[in-house]
């Protein structure tokens, strides 16, 4: 009797929970998390953080910024310090696999290939994907300064820049055994520039969705998924939403020319505008 007892309360409890689940999967079917990847050394911590602090709050999705840090095998050149081996990855991807959550890796792409003048692995080993050669690298610049600069672009119109950054992309969702990749594509204030031999005079909204959908087409061979950051496609003048969360260098027209299988992740720092509307 007790033991029949405590079999109808472990049932009710597993049927409880799943209800749970479904409701919340229906209300709410994305909860995630973005941030850095661990350090080699920090991988074991970062499993306990998962398994702690993850799964027990219901995340079921988790961006990893990875950009260099993995040892490439198609791109040794462009293994940054710290790089996380093949064992690493595959410890997180079992730990996340077990815990119910959807492992995306990041790597920045278009934008995001400096911080101000430190410069990023694809530019440093192919310096000439650089949309703006001409600022000068060779001393820290705050910001505002006078070359508008706060991180490096990739011209996107290089003819090279796509095989390289493609077998990056390949590797490591291969790795990471991910059905969709993040590629960033935030804060891009380097584009369509006036010096830039290929891009001078084109349209930016044209130059940023086109870079957007070459990198969808090439995921979408291989039935992956693309998420970017949502800023490039909101109007920051118009708005008032400002510089970083939105654009200011008339990307956001790319909204209507970019396939609608993309998942845009809505973020902001400052005010809670409800953009989340406006994208669906
Ligand atoms: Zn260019």
């Amino acid at each position: 009797m007790t033991k029949k007892y405590i079999l109808l309360l472990v049932s009710y409890a597993v049927v409880a929970s799943c209800l749970a689940q479904s409701s919340l999967d229906s209300i709410l079917p994305v909860r995630g998390l973005c941030i850095a990847a661990p350090s080699p050394d920090g991988i074991d911590p970062f499993i306990d953080f998962i398994n702690k602090d993850l799964v027990p709050r219901k995340i079921n999705t988790l961006v990893l910024r990875v950009d260099f840090r993995y040892q490439y095998k198609s791109h040794p050149e462009l293994v940054a310090d710290n790089a996380l081996s093949t064992s690493d990855i595959k410890k997180l991807v079992r730990t996340c696999q077990a815990g119910g959550i959807q492992l995306i890796p990041q790597v920045n792409l278009l934008g995001h290939q400096s911080w101000s003048t430190n410069v990023g692995k694809l530019l440093v080993e192919y310096p000439q994907f650089n949309e703006t050669p001409y600022v000068p690298l060779d001393k820290e610049l705050t910001w505002p300064n006078e070359w508008g600069l706060y991180c490096l672009s990739y011209c996107p119109l290089h003819p090279d820049v796509h095989k390289i950054v493609f077998e990056v992309v390949d590797e490591i969702m291969d790795a990471f055994e991910a059905k969709a990749f993040h590629a960033g594509m935030d804060e891009v204030f380097y584009l369509g520039d006036d010096k830039c031999p290929r891009c001078q005079g084109r349209d930016k909204a044209e130059l940023f969705a086109g870079e957007l959908t070459k990198i969808r087409n090439h995921l979408a061979l291989n039935g992956r998924e693309l998420w970017i950051w949502g800023d490039r496609l909101i109007d920051g003048k118009t708005t008032g939403i400002g510089l970083w969360e939105a654009s200011y260098n008339n990307t956001h027209r790319a909204i209507d020319m970019i396939p609608k299988d993309v998942v845009i992740n809505d973020w902001h720092y400052e005010r809670p505008d409800p953009t989340a509307i406006y994208f669906a």
